[in-house]
């Protein structure tokens, strides 16, 4: 028996799968409740990888560092015969005007590419850079590897949601479930993404840490998937269908949580159509279209706070989820160990 706490887990997005990864993996008993994989904003149809973020297209020192963690995960997945869907295929940015060009420039980590030296199907006249350490993820393979990994290490998936968390004899905490189920811990860490923190929590917990709730869109197109993604405020990146193809699809805005405007689709098209002309006259595939809803926490960075003793809030992984979900699980393991 392991005389590691034991430890449960909420939320079957990235960040909670990455979470049962990670304890199992570390030789703790986890208890990983999640009634569904990627239900919420880590069912995206893709994820780019791409730390170089912002008009400066500046990179945060942690993202550097988490998407090593995450390449080194996907490699560990692939060797363990688990198909993490993960392709280190680059990131293209483009310049929208001669200074953003000079500031790529400047950033550590991004090639200048010249205007007569950027990939097809992309142009622009100012040319852009090249992130070799990029790439995008199939959210969907990458869940499954996850969680197929974490049970390889012994992790037990509840399939239900958590309705109420309390404290429990030697301060352990007890998790009931919406069908009545019930468990006992050492630790608690709550993965639950942009979702609302349910009422009865609060007796417990106390309120949620304070994070914003962005929503944005994603649309499949019928064209077929350039060989690199695009990152950027607006994007487009390969989205991959029952029957393995690759599609393109473009995304990006910030609004309000809620479905999209019926004229999204023609605004992301008026967005990316200058750096992809081909866009103008594609078809979209409206049975293919998505939205969600990303949290944002202090500073924009990604959060792992002990809101009671034991009991850890996990997230606000804003819109670079994938990136950095890895390093942030390895992390968790560090800061239970300290307690
Ligand atoms: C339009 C859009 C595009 C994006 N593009 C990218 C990208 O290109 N690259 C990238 O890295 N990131 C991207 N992101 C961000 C990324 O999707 C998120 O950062 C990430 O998915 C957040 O993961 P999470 O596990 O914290 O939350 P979520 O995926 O939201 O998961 C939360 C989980 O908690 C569960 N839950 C909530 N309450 C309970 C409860 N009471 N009991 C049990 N379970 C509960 C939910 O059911 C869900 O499974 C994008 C996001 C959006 C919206």
């Amino acid at each position: 028996m392991s005389s590691r706490p034991d430890v449960a887990i909420v939320g079957g997005g990235v960040m909670g799968a990455s979470l049962a990864r990670a304890f199992a993996r570390a030789g703790h008993a986890v208890h990983w409740w999640t009634a569904e994989l990627g239900d919420a904003a880590s069912g995206v149809p893709v994820a780019l990888l791409n730390p170089y973020r912002g008009r400066s297209g500046r990179a945060h020192p942690d993202d550097l560092a988490a998407l090593r963690v995450t390449w080194r995960w996907a490699e560990e997945l692939r060797v363990a015969g688990l198909p993490p869907g993960a392709h280190r295929s680059g990131v293209l940015r483009l310049a929208d005007g001669a200074r953003q060009a000079r500031a790529f420039a400047q950033v550590p980590g991004l090639r200048p590419l010249a205007a007569d030296a950027l990939p097809p199907p992309f142009r622009s006249p100012h040319g852009g850079a090249w992130a070799a350490d990029g790439g995008w993820i199939d959210p969907r393979a990458w869940l499954g590897a996850l969680a197929a990994d974490a049970a390889t290490h012994a992790a037990t998936r509840q399939r239900h949601r958590v309705a109420a968390i309390e404290r429990a004899d030697a301060g352990r905490w007890r998790l009931t479930g919406d069908g009545g189920e019930r468990s006992l811990h050492d630790h608690i860490l709550l993965a639950t993404g942009a979702a609302a923190w349910p009422r009865p929590w609060v007796r417990s917990l106390g309120d949620a840490p304070a994070f914003e709730r962005l929503a944005g869109d994603v649309f499949a197109t019928r064209l077929p998937a350039p060989s690199v993604p695009l990152a950027g405020a607006s994007y487009v990146g390969p989205v991959v269908d029952e029957r393995g193809l690759a599609a393109a699809a473009i995304g990006g805005h910030h609004r309000t949580p809620g479905p999209a405007p019926d004229d999204t689709a023609r605004r992301l098209v008026a967005n990316l159509s200058w750096a992809w002309p081909a866009l103008e006259e594609a078809r979209m595939r409206t049975d293919a279209a998505w939205w969600g809803v990303r949290a944002h926490g202090e500073g924009n960075r990604p959060q792992l706070r002990e809101v009671a003793p034991g009991a850890w809030w996990v997230g606000a992984l804003a819109g670079r989820g994938f990136v950095v979900a890895a390093a942030v699980a390895e992390a968790a393991v560090s800061a239970v160990a300290a307690r």
